[in-house]
């Protein structure tokens, strides 16, 4: 126990870190692009908010919550996502009175209790934005293309863009019915919690997984079919906007999304590649969210992509990622007085803002070597009595083994220049 981390966790080591940081900073960057700013949350929020910002009738409210009750009698819940909390902020800090739209992306982490498999962890990373404010289709089609430009960017090839229109609560009462009456003499076959939905949200019985309730589903009325002229005209205009773009989408009439609070537009960025667990993004329109968490009315839509899929994937298309260089210089020494001179060389190069590794162990000097040529050092140095005393010393070209007698004065100079043209 003590030595394991917790199921369906996982530590990011030192050798996987650049991959991390380098999808992290090109989002960032993308999403700057089109106007939006970072926010970060508490990793908990009062369980009240998830309950009604996620809906009590999703998956992730009625099991697969972290709920615990703090010192204070409060129960509080790690976040299951990222969409409530951003809500709640906006709310909060009353964002709406600031120019709007308001554009926010975000890097979280977000845990739900689910069952472990390829894809599939109890903590792992979202990528988002919310967009609060603005309720035409541009929105749509611009977040949509933000996210194909982040997936280029990435050079990420054959993600394919489903596309559906939930419509909205007044078209989905009258589907809600049809769904119902299809299903009253199939329900007393279907899973318990499908029987539980039928009553409070029907339509959450079309995203059951268990293959036996998806039989019974086959035949059942489709929800894009049944929209109201609005939501019909919406969905068109974003499926035009994306063809005028030119982004390839799908429509899949199947996706209903396991979030309550989405409304109108829903889509999901899907990979072959990775198994079942193939949803990189998923993501929709949540227009009657805000007013449901406390706000005053205010179209919003938005989307979080699953960082450890969108890695899965990349790694199955062998997309390489630029690994960070080694340090500029080693320095090492042999005796007291080189050790202080090479402290006080190691400060200042790195003050020059050059990477120095110096040595703290007091190894043999072929020890030294070794361990440059372990990390890649592209210089190494090493000083003894003789170089203390004639301030020169020989520099070391990891690369091509070449050795040349340089001035210890000239050192740091040398190594900025080096640096700029290498
Ligand atoms: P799924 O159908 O795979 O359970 P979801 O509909 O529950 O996904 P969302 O709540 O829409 O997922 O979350 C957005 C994205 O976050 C998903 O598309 C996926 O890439 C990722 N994600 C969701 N749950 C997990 C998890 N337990 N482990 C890793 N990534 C996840
Ligand atoms: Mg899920």
């Amino acid at each position: 126990m003590l030595t394991q981390a917790p199921k369906g966790t996982h530590d990011i080591l030192p050798d996987e870190i650049d991959k991390w940081i380098f999808v992290e900073q090109k989002f960032a960057e993308i999403c700057r692009r089109f106007g939006y700013r970072e926010i970060r949350l508490p990793v908990f929020e009062h369980t009240e908010l998830f309950q009604r910002g996620v809906g009590d009738t999703t998956d992730i409210v009625q099991k697969e919550m972290y709920t615990f009750e703090d010192k204070g009698g409060r129960s509080l819940t790690l976040r299951p996502e990222g969409t409530a909390g951003v809500v709640r902020s906006y709310i909060e800090h009353g964002m709406a009175s600031l120019p709007q739209p308001t554009k926010l992306f975000y890097n979280i982490t977000a845990y739900r209790y689910e069952k472990m498999q390829k894809g599939r962890f109890r903590e792992f990373h979202q990528l988002g934005v919310e967009l609060f404010g603005a309720g035409d289709a541009s929105a749509d089609a611009e977040i949509i293309s933000l996210l194909v430009l982040f997936f280029d960017s990435l050079n990420i090839k054959n993600l394919t863009l489903n596309l559906n229109s939930i419509g909205c609560p007044e078209c989905r009462a009258a589907y809600n019915q049809k769904l119902k009456e299809f299903l009253a003499d199939r329900i007393g076959n279907m899973c318990e919690t499908c029987k539980e939905r039928i009553d409070r949200n029907p339509m959450r019985i079309l995203d059951c997984k268990d293959e036996g309730c998806r039989q019974h589903l086959k035949e059942a009325p489709v929800l894009l079919d049944h929209i109201c002229d609005d939501c019909r005209v919406h969905f068109e205009k974003v499926t035009q906007k994306l063809q005028d773009i030119g982004i390839h989408y799908e429509i899949d009439k199947g996706i209903v999304r396991g979030l309550d609070y989405y409304n109108r537009t829903v889509f999901e960025f899907v990979s072959r590649n990775i198994g079942s667990q193939g949803t990189v993004c998923g993501g929709g329109r949540y227009d009657g969210l805000i007013e449901t968490c406390g706000g005053a009315p205010t179209p919003g839509i938005g989307f979080a992509i699953g960082v450890e899929r969108l890695l899965l994937e990349m790694e199955s298309q062998g997309i390489e990622i630029p690994i960070r260089p080694g340090p500029d210089i080693y320095l090492g020494s042999i005796g007291e007085k080189a050790e202080k001179l090479c402290e006080k060389l190691a400060w200042e190069l790195r003050s020059e803002g050059i990477t120095c590794i110096k040595d703290i162990m007091g190894r043999s000097v072929k020890a030294q070597m070794k361990y440059a040529d372990k990390l890649g050092a592209r210089y190494a140095l090493i000083i003894g009595d003789n170089e203390v005393e004639s301030n020169k010393a020989s520099l070391k070209d990891m690369k091509t083994g070449e050795f040349k007698d340089i001035s210890l004065d000239t050192l740091i100079d040398r190594l900025v220049k080096i640096r700029e043209t290498d």
